[in-house]
């Protein structure tokens, strides 16, 4: 049977996480990783995650089947989260929510669901995008190309290139948009440009899907999610992915949601019955225990309240990571402006170091990062942000 089977190509960030666990070196740092450590190098379990799973074990609940979009309580609390409290398109039932294996899993499902609605379109992504963007869309059956996004001149975005190749798509094409906290590059869009692309959107007739893996991470929840409401004020119709792996520290549980905006009520009951068919036929149902803990934490004052002090401490500190490297880079000589590193948002930056001086870093130094130059700033720690930046500033000065 399986003769014939190829080798898939190797994932390059796990290959690298393998060279990482087998280097003997005791100042090995791993930059390549996609995960919030801790300033001890640890992936923190939340006190309010802690509160919430030890009242639920406590009542040791049954192990039913959920709900096939997940239980209303998870569903409705995610919808607050991403189109704030009192936004008129829940109040108009015009949100579609269903309860997704992490982010990935809500990409899937919605790429799955557009590739029935709309088999002949294109998706576009933006270059670069997270590596799993083109396969995920390109599994679903889609041809995948890119769209103009970082500008390596300016460490920024190449917004009017974005803008005019997004204007010159045809009517129908999906456009993935990283709603903050831009994967690899760190690099977003001004407030003032999202309301650009959502005019874009518009004129266009384009399906604008909106991945956002990060809320919480660069300014706040309401302020992370600026994108979000600016196309819910649009009338536009649109896909929301999202992801609690990050703002609630449980990677391996898998949850998140699919989020997705009608232009009515009636509408949304046809729509959810079709992601019910695309999650039946997949995965039959969400798991429960990682939907229920967050759906704990957001519907009780205090332990929200302790959650968003947690997500404010884990962004300030990826803060406090990327001004502490600018000015270590500084205090050691290094004559090139890092600056951008501390304009940059979310875990990454693309910190313009070459896949030659990221060799050098890994064979001197024992430091990994991916080869196009993205680093992982909530890596750094206080014990060895000072060795990284003595080793980058070797690299860099040659
Ligand atoms: N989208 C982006 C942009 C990401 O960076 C990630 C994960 N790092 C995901 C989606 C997937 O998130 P999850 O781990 O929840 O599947």
């Amino acid at each position: 049977i399986f003769a014939a089977v190829e080798m898939a190509p190797r994932d390059p960030i796990l290959g690298l996480n393998e060279a990482y666990n087998a280097d003997t070196r005791a100042t090995k740092v791993n930059l390549g990783v996609g995960v919030y450590y801790d300033d001890n190098g640890k992936i923190p379990l939340l006190a309010a995650v802690k509160t919430a799973e030890r009242t639920r074990l406590e009542t040791m609940p049954p192990r039913g089947y959920q709900p096939i979009e997940g239980p209303a309580a998870y569903d409705q609390a995610v919808q607050k989260l991403l189109f704030g409290a009192d936004s008129e398109l829940l109040a108009a039932g015009r949100v579609v929510t269903a309860q997704a294996l992490g982010g990935t899993g809500a990409l899937k499902i919605g790429a799955d669901f557009l590739k029935r609605l709309n088999p002949a379109a294109k998706v576009y992504i933006s270059d670069p995008s997270w590596e799993n963007h083109r396969a995920l869309f390109e599994s679903a059956g889609f041809e995948v190309e890119n769209y103009p996004y970082y500008d390596a001149e300016t460490r920024g975005v190449n917004f009017a290139g974005m803008k005019s190749f997004l204007q010159g798509l045809p009517a129908g094409s999906i456009i993935v948009l990283h709603a903050c906290c831009h994967n690899p590059t760190g690099a977003d869009l001004s407030d003032a440009q999202w309301v650009e692309v959502v005019e874009v959107c518009r004129e266009k007739g384009l399906v604008p899907f909106l991945d956002m893996a990060y809320q919480g991470f660069a300014d706040g929840i309401d302020a992370d999610a600026v994108a979000v409401r600016l196309f819910s004020t649009s009338g536009l119709q649109f896909f929301v992915s999202s992801s609690f792996s990050k703002s609630f520290s449980l990677y391996g549980e898998r949850v998140g949601a699919l989020s997705v905006v009608t232009a009515s009520k009636e509408e949304s009951a046809r729509v959810l019955s079709q992601l019910k068919r695309v999650i039946r036929t997949n995965y039959s149902n969400p798991p429960i225990h990682g939907g229920a803990v967050v759906a704990a934490v957001l519907s009780n004052p205090e332990l929200r309240q302790l959650w968003e002090d947690e997500l404010a401490g884990m962004r300030d500190r990826i803060r406090a990571m990327r001004t502490g490297l600018v000015e270590q880079l500084k205090a050691k000589g290094v004559a090139q402006d890092f600056s951008f590193v501390a304009a940059q948002r979310g875990m990454f930056s693309y910190t313009g170091l070459s896949a030659a001086q990221v060799e050098t870093l890994k064979n001197d130094f024992g430091i990994y990062a991916v080869s196009t130059g993205r680093i992982c700033l909530a890596a750094l720690n206080s014990g060895n942000i000072g060795y990284v930046a003595e080793s980058i500033a070797q690299v860099v000065k040659g």
